[in-house]
């Protein structure tokens, strides 16, 4: 039997990637929705490609030109952003893949949680913000959160056929992005496009500026406390430059499973999509020979301040990790188009957590106004610096 997928983000890294995956297994999966934001040419050519049932354009002033190139195909067009998450309801759909970038995907993401659709989770900022809340709707709903993310793809994998109760804790690996290893000094006029140039991954700018900046793997931390019940001392993060070694789990015997494999998100994508089976790939395959060194050391907290943020938002939990990403949303816009300086985006965060208002059980709409208030007052900061 076919598996249906609707791909809230079809047009992005991860999105274009899970229907290379979609294409190259014919036989497994069919494409039921896709999704995008702006980018209309993208998805037009997708519709034609896989016939999906239906497809959304979140910006309205593109509806017009969709309808127009798909008139002649039994496709379906909707616009804005509310029928992301109507389009969820589809009874046809058996998987999501939530590929949104930031907090536009928390609202469709819950959606799809709440229409009982397992969910490949590709959207971190989801959990950073609610996972306490997205978690007991998965639960609650008796659905899956399968994740993409490839280090909590790793963990997952790790923790196949082993028992909650006999991990002891999780490591995190991070290539330590384009400037690891660097003074401070060589990052004062560090330039949105030296920050875009990840050494191995090719990914949409957001993750790309989080991961120059250790945000990436902040959020990661958080993500991976909601994945799989840890603490937050049960957590910590190892840079591989490698990225060949995507994260790894210690149990309470001492012993150490990690999974490994080539720097490719169509790996974990195709795990989740098949989960619980494996697929076969014809992807490259992982030449141990071209990688004679694995290095492992420990992050410089310090120069990487968002990381230690991040554990700091987590230990506090409330909303604290909404403001965190709310701000960072604010400080990574900043830093593209040329606002602030690279060291300034901790700086962002760090105000918005120390002056924004606490609010220590947050149902949805405290997320809400916290993410709103939050992008406003690292706005006004943002101005005034
Ligand atoms: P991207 O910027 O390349 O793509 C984002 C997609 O979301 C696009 O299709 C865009 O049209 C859509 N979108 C953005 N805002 C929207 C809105 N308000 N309403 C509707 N659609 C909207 O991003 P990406 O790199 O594919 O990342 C997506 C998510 O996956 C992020 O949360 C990221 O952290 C996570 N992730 C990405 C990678 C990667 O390799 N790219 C790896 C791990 C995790
Ligand atoms: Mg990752």
């Amino acid at each position: 039997m076919k598996k249906n997928i609707a791909i809230l983000g079809s047009t992005g890294s991860i999105g274009t990637q899970a229907l290379e995956v979609i294409r190259n297994h014919p036989g497994q999966f069919g494409v039921e929705v896709l999704t995008a934001m702006n980018n209309c040419d993208i998805l037009i050519r997708q519709a034609i490609e896989f016939s999906p049932n239906a497809v959304v354009i979140g910006n309205k002033d593109c509806y017009p030109k969709v309808s127009e190139a798909l008139k002649s195909f039994p496709i379906k067009v909707f616009a804005g952003e509310e029928s992301l998450s109507q389009m969820m309801e589809m009874d046809s759909i058996d998987l999501v893949i939530s590929a949104l970038v930031g907090y536009a995907g928390l609202k469709p993401t819950l959606a799809a949680i709440g229409a009982g659709k397992n969910v490949a989770l590709a959207n971190k900022e989801s959990l950073v913000i609610a996972g306490e809340l997205v978690m007991a709707e998965a639960k609650r709903k008796q659905v899956m959160i399968l994740p993409v993310d490839s280090e909590h793809s790793a963990i997952f994998q790790c923790l196949a056929g082993e028992s909650p109760a006999e991990v002891e804790k999780i490591y995190l690996t991070a290539s330590g992005g384009p400037f690891h290893g660097r003074k401070r000094a060589d990052l004062l006029n560090i330039t949105p496009a030296d920050a875009l140039k990840h050494p191995n991954w090719s990914m949409g700018s957001k993750i790309t500026i989080d991961s120059a900046s250790m945000m990436n793997k902040g959020l990661e931390v958080i993500e991976a406390r909601w994945l799989f019940d840890l603490r937050p001392h049960q957590i910590d993060v190892v840079i591989h430059p490698q990225s060949v070694v995507h994260s790894m789990v210690q149990f309470i015997d001492g012993s150490v499973k990690a999974q490994m494999g080539l720097p490719d998100m169509k790996l974990p994508i195709l795990y989740a999509l098949g989960y619980p089976r494996r697929i076969t790939s014809g992807f490259a395959r992982l030449d141990f020979g071209a990688y004679p060194k694995l290095t492992f050391a420990p992050p410089d907290k310090e120069l990487f301040r968002n990381l230690a943020l991040a554990f700091l938002a987590l230990e506090q939990g409330g909303n604290m990790p909404c403001i965190l990403n709310a701000a960072n949303e604010a400080a990574v816009g900043a830093f593209l188009s040329g606002q602030i300086g690279f060291l300034a985006m901790p700086d962002v965060v760090e105000h918005c957590m120390k002056t924004s208002s606490f609010v220590k059980n947050p149902g949805y709409d405290d997320y809400v106004t916290t993410h709103l208030e939050t992008i406003e007052r690292a706005r006004n900061f943002i101005n005034q610096s």
